[in-house]
Parts: C-alpha cells; sequence; structure tokens
C-alpha cells in the first residue's frame, strides 16, 4: 500500500487538525441549538496508510471511513487488533460481490443504493449473524456517474430495505456535487430522512462538515481536513 499512499503527516499535525476539525463542529452544532456530541466526527484515512490512522488512534479518535474494501482489509484488521472500541465505515460504493467481505469488516455502511445490494447484504447479514448499520446514499444531484438512489425513489427504497428486508436502515447519506451549493442538498437529504423516517444523517466533507453540522449532520466525514492531500486518483 505505501507506494500509493500520501506520505504520512507528523503525529502532532494530525492531532491539532483533529483538535481543530472537532472545535468546528462543536462550534457549528452549538451555534444551531445542538448538542456537539449528537455529530460523529468519521475521521477518512482512504489514501493514507497504517501510520496516519495510528496517529489518529493515538490522538483519541475511534471512528473512521474508508471508500474502498480492499485499501481497509490491508489497513484495519491490525490496527483494530489494539482497539475493540473502533468503529470502522465503509463510505464508498459497494460491488455486490463485495457484500460479504464489507459485513465482516465495516461496523457502518453509508452506501447501499439498490435492490440487488439490499438482498445481498440481508443474505450476508443472516449467514454472518452481524449486523452493521446502514445509510441509504442518495444522489441528490441526480449525476449520472455518482453512485445513490434518486431523490424521488429514496423514501420508498428505505422503507422497504426497512420493512420488507429488516434492514438496520439507520439514516440517508449524500455527496453533493462539487459545483452546487451544498446546503440545497443538505436540505433536501434531511427532509427525505423525515418522510422515512429515519433520525440520521451522513453529510459533509472537508469543505463543508461545519455547514452540514448546523443543519442537522448526525455524521460527518472528513479526510483531507484530517490528514492532508491523498496521493492517489479518485473514484467518484
Ligand atoms: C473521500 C470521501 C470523503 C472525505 O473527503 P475529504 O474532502 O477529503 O474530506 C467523504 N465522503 C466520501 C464518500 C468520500 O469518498
Amino acid at each position: 500500500m505505501s507506494e500509493t499512499s500520501a506520505q504520512p503527516k507528523s503525529a502532532s499535525v494530525v492531532a491539532a487538525n483533529l483538535a481543530a476539525v472537532r472545535g468546528e463542529i462543536a462550534e457549528a452544532a452549538r451555534a444551531s441549538g445542538r448538542d456537539p456530541a449528537a455529530v460523529t466526527l468519521i475521521a477518512v484515512s482512504k489514501g493514507h496508510d497504517a501510520a496516519a490512522a495510528a496517529a489518529a488512534l493515538a490522538a483519541g479518535q475511534r471512528v473512521f471511513g474508508e471508500n474502498r474494501v480492499q485499501e481497509a482489509q490491508g489497513k484495519w484488521p491490525a490496527l483494530r487488533a489494539g482497539h475493540p472500541d473502533l468503529e470502522l465505515h465503509l463510505i464508498g460504493p459497494l460491488q455486490t460481490n463485495k457484500a460479504r467481505d464489507a459485513v465482516a469488516l465495516f461496523d457502518v455502511i453509508h452506501s447501499l443504493d439498490r435492490d440487488r445490494l439490499a438482498d445481498a447484504l440481508a443474505a450476508e447479514m443472516e449467514k454472518q449473524n452481524k449486523r452493521p448499520k446502514l445509510f441509504v446514499q442518495v444522489n441528490t444531484g441526480e449525476e449520472v456517474q455518482k453512485a445513490g438512489i434518486l431523490p424521488a425513489e429514496a423514501v420508498a427504497f428505505a422503507r422497504w430495505c426497512i420493512d420488507e428486508k429488516n434492514l438496520p436502515v439507520v439514516g440517508l447519506m449524500c455527496i453533493p456535487p462539487v459545483d452546487e451549493e451544498p446546503a440545497l442538498h443538505f436540505s433536501l437529504l434531511r427532509e427525505l430522512a423525515k418522510d422515512a423516517g429515519l433520525s440520521q444523517l451522513s453529510m459533509g466533507m472537508s469543505a463543508d462538515y461545519a455547514l452540514a453540522a448546523r443543519l442537522g449532520a448526525t455524521h460527518v466525514r472528513v479526510g483531507t481536513a484530517i490528514f492532508g492531500e491523498r496521493h492517489y486518483p479518485e473514484k467518484a
């Protein structure tokens, strides 16, 4: 993995970045009358090596996000051995044929967006007797290249996952288009979640996590602002 990883930031830089991000989240939450503890910071360690993740662990961070099953499999089992309280989130698109590995490794999966994946996850959860929590990913910008279910179908899909497939769906997730005002997308996601009877919102990244925290995010997914730039090309 080292050849694709960014240079790890020094541990003290990661710790300082984490403290700054936590401070901004708390401030944004309070400014909108929310309890800062209602916003979970997911430190997104994709594109960074185990040393960077270890630095965040040493600084007290326990909730991490990865967007590829394989990269996470190479990085996290060893780190987790010393930290049973660690929580690992899959935030990237999930192929149906990786459902087994995803259920085995992750505590939360943010990218449920289609019937076939719901079926595969339900089958694996039954088989493994392990039930990671799920977010339904909504393609709020209706971008052709992006994963996620369309907004018009999101509520019915989430209800079907819960009521018919007995899946542990807890909320909705979105990634706003890069060139649009994220507040519109965060507000739309919140409305859809309300309609679906769901309480959790996974929204907000390095550029807009404070805004997301003001608009009701329960989970913000922050990578660059904590670990620095990633050095490999990204898939949408
Ligand atoms: C990479 C990624 C993030 C973190 O992005 P940053 O801009 O580095 O904070 C958040 N969410 C998803 C789904 C991602 O793939």
